[in-house]
């Protein structure tokens, strides 16, 4: 394995800086010692217990990792993933594509951000990035090439496993990759330039303790973008499960009845409504936060509708009722 070292993670449960041996890093001052799996520190705190299912993905993905291409390990993750078997083709055919179109969406995604961005705050500095909930790395490598380092912190091994694979084929070496939760970011506060948040806060289910994390460990100045699907959508279905109108269901009820309808396990997702979004930015970063309507040229609509929504920002009674009910929100804060 190589030599891998991580000179400022910080020990997720005390916030003590970790030494480092062969393939564990140790908290000198509460003891507890964090295995190192293909370079990639679990810095779980409070780290769960793995189910068999997921042991079992990752061994498999670790298996084949050194043959296979990126498409071939997100082939055999989605193969692997829990009721696989029970979902239509057609809809395992739409998640596959989904997924191996990560990378350009990514990269739309972050233009996004850095443009609502530009609108409101200066992004000043480009040493350190912050991908919090980095995924299978879709916008990992934009960020790579905007800054010096970039960290992406993910809960799931599988997906970091995924993760590192693209950035190795793209040959991409100023990434940090961290088994993680948002709750508690392994870094010291003022540490980031920037940090965002892609497709994350909907599988978070409490946002506030995450936004509280991303500002401590923000550098003041510092800026932090995220997209959020709105759970009171009018328009289109459940991206994650292709189902219309899930988030008008008291939150208990979902998941069965997207299993009734897919098959599929929807325990992951909890869409933010607009006022929920509003209420979590507000209660963290205060007033230095936008709520927008996300540009639809990101998620691969005409250009000209990007136009549109933004006349429609403009107008300032209409855009508040229309943000309600609108698909996707982007969202972007300062420290
Ligand atoms: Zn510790």
């Amino acid at each position: 394995m190589n030599t891998l070292h991580f000179p400022h993670l910080l020990c997720p449960a005390c916030y003590t800086p970790l030494s480092e041996e062969a393939d564990t890093l140790t908290c000198p001052s509460c003891g507890t010692s964090y295995p190192i799996t293909m370079g990639i520190p679990d810095l779980r705190h409070p780290r769960p217990a793995d189910t068999l299912a997921e042991k079992e993905v990752v061994a498999q993905l670790l298996a084949a990792y050194k043959k296979a291409d990126y498409p071939t390990l997100v082939q055999l993750r989605l193969r692997l993933e829990p009721g696989s078997q029970a979902a239509s083709d057609t809809l395992m055919t739409h998640i596959t594509e989904y997924v191996l179109s990560q990378l350009e969406r990514g990269r739309r995604m972050v233009r996004m951000y850095h443009e609502e961005l530009a609108q409101h705050f200066t992004i000043s500095g480009h040493d350190l990035a912050l991908d919090l909930g980095c995924g299978s790395g879709a916008s990992l490598l934009t960020l790579a090439e905007q800054f010096k380092v970039v960290v992406g912190i993910e809960p799931s091994l599988a997906s970091l496993l995924l993760a590192r694979k693209a950035l190795e084929s793209h040959d991409i070496h100023n990434v940090i990759l961290v088994q993680g939760y948002g709750q508690h970011i392994p870094y010291a506060e003022n540490s980031f330039d920037y940090a965002n948040a892609l497709n994350v806060l909907e599988h978070v289910f409490e946002v506030k303790p995450v936004l509280q994390e991303i500002y401590r460990t923000l550098r003041p100045g510092g800026c932090f973008a995220a997209d959020s699907r709105n759970r009171f959508d009018l328009f289109l279905p459940e991206p994650h499960v292709q189902v219309r109108w899930v988030g008008m269901l008291p939150r208990r009820l979902a998941p069965r009845y997207v299993y009734w309808r897919t098959g599929l396990i929807y325990n992951h997702t909890q869409l933010l409504s607009y006022g929920e979004l509003r209420q979590a930015l507000q209660s963290v970063f205060g007033v230095r936060h936008y709520i927008t309507f996300a540009y639809p040229n990101a998620y691969n609509a005409p250009k000209r509708f990007d136009t549109w929504v933004k006349k429609l920002a403009n107008i300032p009674l209409l855009s508040s009722l229309a943000l309600r009910i609108y698909p996707s929100h982007i969202a972007v804060a300062q420290k």
